[in-house]
């Protein structure tokens, strides 16, 4: 091992972020470049897109982190002019879907909301910045208990996760108290309704700065920080290979986006952080192409719906003055989508799903001015239920060697069904919305069932296991089996079928592999 390590990673996402933090603070001479085929944002690199005050500028990063549906951006991010890129689906603001229908889309039609991010910071500049903990199976059976505790508290300090965001909401504690009156007899202690637990920095005005990967990355992009002399962002630069010679990893090969020159990057550990699609894809046109690679995809099927919420049933647990002080807050930063958000957590046996709450003092979508919900002064919640997707091998995604994407990398595409035991917790969860739908109002938008890919919560593709016995692809410290100096991260490493939003949990097994990977560079 040479005397100053250098770490490359691939992919500016929170978990590539917490690799190169971790790395950085506990191996005293090493340097981390990190490569990120998309653009950088804002001038803090990996800033949160929703804290961006100006509409249009805030649209502006949205669009240019949309890869092949950047629309005029294309060719500034390296992407040639020209293809057709309308999908049947919309994706999200910042983001991009795998089958965009255009020249070098992904194949999945039965998975066709799957979609990604491109830029610095990844989906983790985009995201809604929930951070649930895992909970009964859904934890890794074979990580120890104490150990996890650990590695969730360094996780929520990384990402600056509050567990008690909006906690002196008066509406958001009745919104709590209607639920439990509906539900907690029937829940197990200490997983009732609760505030949901956010990444981000209360300001004293009682707005949040949301979370980015600026969070994670922390000292390391502060000016005149002696971590920050050892790590450099190498924005628009796409990891085309990693090489590799007789299982050792050696390095790999980047393509600058802006100047089309290619290079050879010499590097004593690769950590692979490109999402749960690009990640196994990449490996796979690199020739490291273990057995379940791709395979065991899950995600959360989703069912959502909005409420209308009932002046008597909320004047019974919140005032009048309550209700001003919350609208009053809202008026400070109108524009963030999110204000009070509860949830009731998953739990076994009855309760294995995960209820999302979010208050938001105007509908979500345009209402007639004469519809009877139009302009309640109580306002509206956007309610969804995430559900589990127990991992087959059958569901994932398979590259094409033959037919390359819009990118030069081997096609994918993505096969994945609902079976009966989801569909049987579709229908349960759907009824459980029902009833939380009517503790608290009158509906505006029935329950339904989000497509495939929807969740954006993809998981499986990279699954971690206990024994190299063909399926799994990384050990419990996401070293990629029968590989040295190679790391896997992101949510793609989560074996287990969870209900919850899992970036929290991907960056706590993204902290036990950095430290493992610490020692090893420390020698
Ligand atoms: P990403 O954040 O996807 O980053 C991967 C990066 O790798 C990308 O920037 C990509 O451009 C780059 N890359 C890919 N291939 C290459 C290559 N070959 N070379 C160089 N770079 C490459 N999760 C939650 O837990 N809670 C939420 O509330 C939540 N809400 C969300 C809301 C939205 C709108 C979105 C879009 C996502 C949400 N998520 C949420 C998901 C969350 O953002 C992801 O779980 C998280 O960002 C995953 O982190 P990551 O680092 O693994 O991957």
């Amino acid at each position: 091992m040479p005397v100053r390590p250098t770490v490359a990673i691939v992919g500016s996402g929170p978990i590539g972020s917490a690799y190169a933090r971790i790395i950085l603070e506990s191996v005293p001479d090493a340097s981390v470049v990190m490569f990120e085929a998309g653009p950088r944002l804002t001038a803090i690199p990996g800033e949160s897109v929703r804290n961006i005050p100006d509409p249009e500028e805030k649209e502006r990063a949205r669009e240019r982190s949309q890869g092949p549906q950047a629309g005029s951006f294309r060719k500034s991010l390296g992407l040639p002019e020209g293809a057709m890129v309308e999908g049947m689906f919309t994706a999200r603001g910042g983001t991009h879907l795998l089958d965009f229908g255009g020249e070098g889309s992904a194949h999945a039609p039965t998975f066709p909301a799957a979609a990604a991010s491109t830029n610095v910071g990844g989906m983790g500049a985009h995201w809604t910045c929930a951070t649930p903990a895992p909970a009964f199976s859904e934890r890794i059976p074979f990580i120890p208990d104490a150990e996890w505790e650990q590695l969730i508290a360094e996780a929520e300090r990384l990402l600056h996760v509050q567990k008690s965001a909006f906690a002196d909401s008066g509406v958001s504690a009745a919104i709590r108290a209607l639920l439990e009156e509906e539900f907690g007899a029937e829940l197990p202690e200490g997983y009732g309704p609760s505030t949901l637990p956010v990444a981000g920095d209360p300001q004293p005005d009682g707005s949040m700065r949301w979370a980015g990967t600026d969070v994670v990355l922390g000292p390391l992009i502060e000016q005149g920080n002696a971590l920050a002399e050892r790590f450099e962002l190498r924005d628009l630069t796409l990891v085309r290979r990693i090489e590799h010679e007789d299982g050792v990893v050696t390095g790999v090969t980047v393509e600058d986006l802006r100047s089309g020159t290619t290079e050879h990057v010499a590097a004593d550990l690769v950590v692979v952080a490109a999402d749960a699609f690009r990640s196994p894809q990449l490996l796979w046109a690199s020739g490291i192409r273990p057995t379940a690679l791709g395979h065991y995809l899950t995600e959360h099927p989703m069912v959502i719906s909005t409420v209308v919420l009932d002046e008597e049933r909320m004047s019974r647990h919140a005032t009048e003055d309550q209700l001003e002080a919350e609208l009053a807050r809202r008026a400070k930063n109108p524009a963030d989508p999110v204000g009070a958000v509860n949830r009731i957590p998953f739990s076994e046996p009855d309760h294995p799903f995960a209820l999302q709450v979010m208050y938001a003092e105007r509908p979500p979508f345009p209402l007639d001015p004469a519809h009877p919900a139009a302009r309640n002064r109580w306002g509206y919640v956007n309610m969804g239920y995430g559900m589990r997707k127990r991992p087959r091998f059958e569901d994932g995604v398979t590259f094409d060697d033959e037919e390359l994407d819009y990118r030069g990398f081997p096609n994918m595409t993505i096969r994945y069904e609902l079976t009966e035991a989801e569909q049987a917790e579709i229908a349960q969860g759907t009824e459980h919305l029902g009833r939380a739908g009517c503790a608290l109002g009158t509906f505006i938008a029935e329950p339904r069932l989000l497509p495939n890919g929807s969740s954006l919560h993809f998981q499986g593709t990279m699954r971690m296991g206990e024994h190299d016995d063909g399926t799994s692809v990384a050990d419990p410290w996401s070293r990629v089996w029968g590989f040295e100096r190679l790391v896997v991260g992101g949510n793609a490493l989560i074996p287990t079928a969870t209900a919850m939003n899992p970036t929290l949990m991907s960056v706590a097994i993204a902290v036990r592999g950095a430290r493992a990977a610490a020692e090893r560079l420390r020698g």
